[in-house]
């Protein structure tokens, strides 16, 4: 999943495509959104 750097939309485009846009704002400047960015460390 991808998201749009400057809207922050979700970007349902998938990468293969050569030059998407931000269905929202037209911008093409994306970053990616991985599921799980929370680490949790639990500490014994
Ligand atoms: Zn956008």
């Amino acid at each position: 999943m991808f998201r749009c750097a400057v809207c922050k939309e979700r970007i349902k485009t998938d990468m293969s495509t050569v030059g998407i846009q931000c269905e929202n704002c037209g911008a093409k400047v994306f970053y990616k959104d991985p599921p799980n960015v929370k680490k949790v460390l639990k500490a014994r």
